[in-house]
């Protein structure tokens, strides 16, 4: 069985944004992403120069921390990281859904595996302008084809005006998807800080304008939230 980077494996804690906010959910964060947004707030994850603090795990090593982590009672993992979808976790995904676990994962669309369909929801998260990266909406329809009959669902973080008329017309483009809007993080964790200083003032306000530009031009599709760690745990990491 090959090994896969592991950024950090923890919880249980709740899961803090999109369609399965406030779920009980042990987290497995990838190592690795091919992209390199301007505000991620999860730099450990995906500068290989903290590759040193990753490790080389095998599905059946991660699915025995998971166990440990959840006292051996089934409940959601979420594959998030970095960009999980750059490697292979169908064994991981097979060993545990044996065990009674469902996975949710996280990805921006760029990358499509087969493995998608084992999934119980996959959240596609495209990157709005403000990140610097540009979507291949090519690729985003490939890796939607492959979930296949998988809840699918869309998240879109908002820093700015353009980003938000960005994701009006992306909504526009895939009307059956359910979108989930939140404001962005203006002050994300150095990489090398666990618990970084957080602008929950500016956040609120972030939130707010968000929710006042929508309602007020009448678009009642996404639900808008904020991202409910950020909220309880401030920067705070492996929460
Ligand atoms: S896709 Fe996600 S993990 Fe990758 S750089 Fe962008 S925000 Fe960070």
């Amino acid at each position: 069985m090959s090994a896969l980077r592991i950024a950090e494996i923890f919880g249980p804690t709740i899961q803090g944004e999109g369609a399965v906010i406030g779920v009980p959910t042990v987290f497995v964060r990838a190592g690795g992403c091919d992209y390199r947004c301007s505000w991620c707030d999860s730099l450990h994850a995906v500068d290989s120069a903290y590759r040193h603090d990753w490790s080389r795990m095998t599905a059946a090593a991660i699915l025995t921390r998971v166990e440990e982590l959840s006292g051996g009672v089934p409940l959601t993992v979420s594959l998030s990281g970095g960009n999980p979808a750059i490697q292979n976790f169908a064994p991981l995904i097979s060993l545990g859904k044996a065990r009674g676990y469902g996975f949710a994962m996280e990805t921006q669309g760029s990358v499509a595996q087969d493995w998608f369909s084992a999934l119980s929801m996959l959240i596609l998260s495209p990157k709005p302008p403000s990140s610097g990266e540009t979507v291949d909406w090519a690729r985003f329809e490939d890796c939607l084809a492959r979930a296949g009959q998988v809840q699918t669902v869309m998240k879109i973080v908002v820093f700015d005006d353009v980003d938000y008329a960005w994701a009006r017309a992306v909504a526009r483009r895939y009307p059956d998807l359910p979108l989930y809007l939140q404001p962005g993080n203006h002050t994300p964790p150095p990489p090398d800080a666990d618990d970084a200083e957080i602008d929950l003032d500016g956040i609120m306000s972030r939130y707010q304008w968000l929710i006042d530009k929508a309602l007020g031009d009448r678009w009642y599709d996404p639900t808008i939230l904020p991202q409910l760690h950020v909220l309880v745990w401030g920067n705070k990491r492996g929460v």
